[in-house]
């Protein structure tokens, strides 16, 4: 549970909402009820239940965007019945109100529900100008300190929204590359080998890559003659696969390339095609570089740390036999049952 909240932050804020919702305006709700004002209690009451429903159905469902755009509609309209119910002294709950909206929903959107709550509420007051207002200096002031609240609660609120955007984007590209980052990959490889054999016959493969000799290039030409051949590598391999297969460095440089639905032989087939565009395109200004590939299909019952080692253990055999070179791991053709004969393809430089 404590795992949940830690990675999901709508949920973490929709659940901290729905927690101070149930202990701040329960009691005002018992409250409203024994001192007669009926209205303000079922309001305050229906504000606790929805709100609860609305993080329970988060919980259950995992729709923490609805369930968030819900309950800031919720509280729009209840803020505004509990300032024509109260009249002045229910204005003070617009601070708060202001505050926890952009917790529940995108920052523009949080504007734009407030603007509608006080247009609403200038509408009321344009029929019945003593409703909500004790007189119009008390409406200036509330517009203007709500105002200008929402505009400073909207500039923080924007701000971590791109601050939480670019810590997300560096805790998953990697760097230098562009490519997704290794935690990625263990994610990837996780969710295929536990969801995809499910779902269709020729759940995934991946593509283990690793260039060959490339230290010798960093030794000779420089650490940056080597960068640049990875940044190119990366463009080569996502300008020549489907957009949907997906390319993680895996570490140094050995990257992965993971295509879903493939077969066996399609994915030695893409393995030997982007092995002889490396072959044929990245060059330094010394020499041409060349990559060997270890290819793994998922088989059924294995999980991802195996499928990933299967694959290492096909590279590694692609550079005992002289690399440049494609080689399938054991049991890749067959997916039904583990270890099977490899298929290798020939070098071919
Ligand atoms: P092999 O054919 O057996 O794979 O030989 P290799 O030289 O490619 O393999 P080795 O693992 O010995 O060397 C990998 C090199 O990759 C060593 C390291 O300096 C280099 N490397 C790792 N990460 C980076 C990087 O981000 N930039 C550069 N320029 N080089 C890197
Ligand atoms: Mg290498
Ligand atoms: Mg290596």
């Amino acid at each position: 549970m404590l795992q949940r909240l830690k990675q999901d932050f709508h949920l973490a804020m929709l659940t901290l909402v729905g927690l101070i919702v149930l202990v701040c305006v329960t009691p005002f709700a018992i409250y409203r009820y024994f001192d007669g004002s009926y209205l303000i209690a079922i309001v305050d009451g229906i504000l606790v239940v929805s709100t609860s429903s609305a993080v329970a159905y988060a919980w259950y469902t995992k729709q923490t965007k609805g369930a968030g755009f819900f309950v800031a509609c919720l509280f729009c309209a209840g803020f505004v019945l509990v300032a024509t119910g109260l009249g002045p002294a229910g204005l003070f709950w617009i601070f708060p109100f202001i505050v926890f909206i952009f917790f529940l929903v995108p920052p523009l959107r949080a504007l734009l529900l407030l603007l509608l709550v006080l247009v609403s509420m200038l509408t009321i007051t344009g029929f019945f100008p003593e409703l909500i207002f004790a007189d119009r200096f008390q409406m200036i002031s509330f517009i203007v300190t709500s105002a200008v609240t929402s505009f400073f609660s909207y500039v923080f609120a924007y701000r971590t929204l791109l601050q939480r955007r670019l810590l997300e984007q560096m805790a998953a590209v990697d760097a230098l590359t562009g490519a997704a980052n290794r935690r990625q990959l263990d994610h990837a490889l996780q969710f295929a080998a536990r969801h995809l054999p499910a779902k269709q016959p020729n759940p995934a493969a991946l593509l283990l890559l690793d260039l060959d000799h490339f230290k010798l290039i960093n030794d000779t030409e420089g650490h940056q003659a080597g960068d640049l051949i990875l940044i190119e590598l990366v463009t080569l391999l996502e300008q020549h696969t489907r957009p949907a297969d997906q390319v993680f460095r895996f570490g140094g440089e050995e990257f992965v390339v993971l295509l879903e639905g493939v077969t066996a032989e399609e994915a030695r087939s893409v393995a030997d095609k982007l092995r002889q565009l490396i072959a044929d395109n990245l060059s330094s200004t010394e020499r041409k570089v060349t990559a060997s590939v270890g290819v793994a299909s998922l088989l059924v019952d294995e999980n991802w740390e195996q499928w990933l080692s299967r694959a290492d253990m096909a590279l590694y055999q692609a550079k005992s036999q002289g690399r440049n070179c494609v080689v399938m791991a054991a049991g890749s053709d067959t997916p039904a049952a583990a270890n099977e004969v490899e298929v290798t393809v020939p070098y071919s430089s």
